[in-house]
């Protein structure tokens, strides 16, 4: 029988967070794959949990994702877990993730700490729709070509940041949306320090240009309003069927093809033809 890969979120800055079932999951594993095991040995120490490490991050991933493999395969179970929050999201795992997948074993994520999500609930933007756009690319040129392919979006969009990028990343935000656009800049999230600045990109530039910016930071940036609706009147209409019934086209068709066009009600378009008869 193989064994499983559990998906152990771990807390993104207060230790409190850590949950009764991913305790438990990391107790009961026979191995913990992690990112970096000295930040995961740290967090062990605190749960007093003793277990065998494997290193799992994004350059030794292809050789130690096999290894990982090897061992499920032979029966045992792992608990996968990054230095802070969901594994898998901006983090090592999704690959792990894939190959257990086709390798036809059992994955399990726990739901826990995730930093997009944490940030979204306390961002004051719309969570009805969003996107998460994870780290955007350190070169310029990249870098605008993702933040420009999002110009039109209409979803509340969700960026991972590093400190010393942010004052690039809102200057090129600035530049694709405006300087007017809302963001939510949430700071620190569940540490001492968590702060929330939910203000505009200009107003972000402005207040990091004085202070500059510390911690970790997920960017919450709201989506461009949909485009206005052209609002036709009676008159529009009338004119318009007056039109479509000069080209030989009866009177029902033309009222039912100008509701169409101008995207009316067909009985406002009946009422107004008949007014301006
Ligand atoms: N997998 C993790 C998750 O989804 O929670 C994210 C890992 S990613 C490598 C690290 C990024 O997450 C940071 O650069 C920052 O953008 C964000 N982040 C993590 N912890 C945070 C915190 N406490 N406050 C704000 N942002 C945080």
């Amino acid at each position: 029988m193989p064994g499983m890969l559990y998906l152990v979120p771990t807390p993104i800055g207060n230790l409190g967070d850590i949950s009764i079932r991913c305790r438990e999951t990391l107790e009961k594993a026979d191995f913990i794959a992690a990112e970096d095991t000295r930040v995961s040995l740290k967090l062990l120490n605190h749960l007093g949990i003793k277990k065998s490490l494997v290193s799992y991050y994004e350059h030794n991933k292809a050789q130690k994702g096999n290894v990982i493999l090897e061992r499920i395969l032979a029966g045992e179970t792992c608990a996968l877990v990054s230095d802070a929050g969901s594994p898998a999201i901006s983090d090592p795992g999704e690959e792990l993730v894939k190959q257990c997948a086709e390798a036809g074993i059992t994955v399990c994520a726990i739901p826990g700490p995730c930093a997009v999500i944490t940030a979204l609930s306390i961002s004051g933007q719309a969570t009805g729709r969003f996107c998460f756009e994870g780290f955007l690319s350190t070169a310029k040129k990249s870098r605008r070509e993702h933040l420009e392919s999002l110009v039109t979006e209409q979803r509340t969009m969700i960026f991972y940041e590093a400190p010393h990028k942010l004052m690039s990343t809102l200057e090129d935000m600035a530049a694709v949306f405006g300087p007017e656009r809302p963001i939510s800049l949430c700071r620190e999230l569940t540490k001492l320090h968590e702060e929330v600045v939910r203000t505009t990109l200009g107003g972000a530039i402005e207040l990091y240009t004085a202070q500059p910016p510390k911690g970790e930071f997920v960017l919450v940036l709201a989506g461009a309003q949909p485009p206005e609706k052209e609002e036709f009147t009676a008159q529009d209409a009338a004119t318009r069927v007056a039109e479509l019934i000069k080209t030989g086209m009866s009177r029902k068709d033309a009222i039912k093809q100008t509701a169409k066009e101008l995207n009316m009600p067909k009985n406002a378009v009946y009422d107004a033809a008949l007014q301006v008869e």
